[in-house]
């Protein structure tokens, strides 16, 4: 038995998930993502460090951009295999992949011409790392399947989808090798979500493994108590519409605006907040909220109570979806507070930033953060509480309430990594601690160590392991 794996991504940082797995018989990847640290994004140019006309398939986790967002390259490169994965994430994975194509082909328009008024070059080529065209070739490669059902990638070798309640559709891997008349088992955690989450199941938890590949974005810190949600976003809520001013919910598309959304709904009906109207201004969260109407059987309990109560999960009294830029642009015109939810979630671009210009120097408005704010971006600037910011190339006085609601993270954080993990009733073989900044990995690695003994790794960029 010689398994060989090499860490392609998600090694000591946390984009760019890809794992090459080869086996006598079988070549494939886990996940093929795209690099968005800012000092990494190179490694997208960089050709594929193995022939994509060899490989049988790509088993993909869920549809985030760090996860899928080089499918496009890899078939452009060659690749003709089968992308497995649930439902769900073939959906949302092919919602994303187009914006992010279209992303990439505004990106290289716009460098070209700056640089041709500069009369210089960048480092990388002025052309999109792929097209909306090339992104459209990968779709019917991908071949959905449900939890828990086993599809063979090549002979002795099968893979079996697992819920992660990361996001919609998201999973894990365990993939089962038979080679002389031995078998081992690979597990690989995907991102690990969190148990009590509103909307999605729980985590899977399982009985062993042989190797197991473990994500550790949070493998070095705890959450704060997420039964605070509630209370802190019907208090902005109130407060603003005393004040008379809007709130503005900067927010990312998969997953946390439908949460918003939930969270609204239930607050309404426990008459917490008043009738107001909400705009969901993000036409990627549009989309993507219709997958989630499409997968019912992805839901947890609470959220089929929601359902059994109200004909959709997000169909909100006073909800108002805006498809068109004038549509948009006619929310300024509403007299009364409103609540818009609108992308992207970090204000690096998209719609937000029109609201933002409207409603920045208003004291009475409030600015509400739900998610992570990257240093060097717009919302960061916001969040620590600078005087004046630069929107679309104006400056304004930051004079809005600015709220920031930590606990809605999708990811596990210490403690829930290692519930995860203990769920396995025999010690694994090894454990590779994966998609973390170095502190992170290494952290949650000498954790794990110390309270289970095992023999646990963090691999680096392109490393390599014998699995036998
Ligand atoms: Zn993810």
């Amino acid at each position: 038995m010689q398994i060989k794996l090499t860490f392609l991504g998600a090694a000591q940082n946390v984009t760019g998930s890809s794992y090459l797995v080869e086996t006598k018989t079988t070549r494939f990847l886990v996940d093929c993502g795209l690099y968005q640290e800012r000092e990494l994004r190179g490694r997208n140019w960089e050709p594929f460090s193995f022939l994509p006309e060899n490989l049988d398939a790509v088993l993909l986790t869920h549809a985030h951009l760090d996860h899928c967002g080089l499918l496009p390259k890899l078939t452009k490169s060659g690749f003709q295999g089968k992308i497995h994965c649930t439902e769900a994430t073939a959906e949302i994975a092919q919602i994303v992949l187009l914006d992010s194509a279209h992303l990439q082909e505004e990106d290289a328009e716009f460098k070209r011409r700056r640089h041709e008024r500069e009369g210089r070059k960048g480092p990388y080529p002025e052309v999109p790392l792929y097209t909306t065209a090339d992104a459209r070739s990968s779709f019917p490669l991908f071949a959905p399947l449900k939890y828990e059902e086993s599809v063979e990638i090549g002979e002795g070798v099968e893979a079996t989808f697992y819920d992660a309640g990361h996001i919609l559709g998201s999973s894990m891997i365990k993939v089962m090798v038979m080679e002389d008349g031995e078998e081992r088992s690979i597990l690989f955690s995907g991102d690990v979500g969190r148990w009590n989450k509103p909307i999605l199941h729980d985590p899977t938890l399982f009985d062993e493994a042989d190797y197991i590949l473990v994500e550790s974005t949070y493998g070095d810190r705890l959450h704060q108590d997420q039964g605070k949600i509630d209370d802190l976003l019907s208090e902005v809520i109130n407060s603003s519409e005393r004040a008379g001013g809007n709130i503005i919910i900067p927010s990312f598309a998969i997953e946390r605006s439908q949460e918003i959304l939930y969270h609204l709904n239930s607050l309404l009906m426990e008459n917490r907040i008043p009738h107001l109207m909400v705009f969901m201004d993000s036409p990627m969260a549009i989309r993507v909220s219709e997958v989630f109407e499409h997968h019912p059987e992805l839901f947890d309990q609470e959220m089929m109570e929601l359902i059994r109560r109200r004909e959709s999960p997000f169909d909100l009294p006073g909800l108002q979806i805006t498809r068109t830029a004038d549509e948009s642009k006619a929310i300024n015109h509403i007299k009364g507070t409103v609540i818009i939810i609108a992308g992207s979630g970090m204000c690096t671009g998209g719609r937000v930033k029109h609201h933002l210009v409207k409603e920045i120097h208003r004291p009475e408005s409030t600015i509400l953060f739900v998610g992570y704010q990257a240093s060097g971006t717009l919302g960061r600037q916001i969040v620590e509480g600078a005087k004046e910011v630069r929107i679309l190339g104006q400056r304004y006085p930051l004079r809005a309430k600015v709220v920031q609601i930590h606990g809605f993270s999708a990811h596990a954080d210490r403690d829930e990594l290692f519930k995860w993990l203990s769920g396995l009733k025999r010690p694994p073989r090894q454990v590779f601690v994966t998609h973390g900044e170095s502190h992170a990995a290494h952290s949650f690695a000498s954790y794990l160590q110390g309270k289970e003994g095992w023999k646990v790794w963090v691999p680096r960029y392109r490393d390599e392991a014998v699995l036998n």
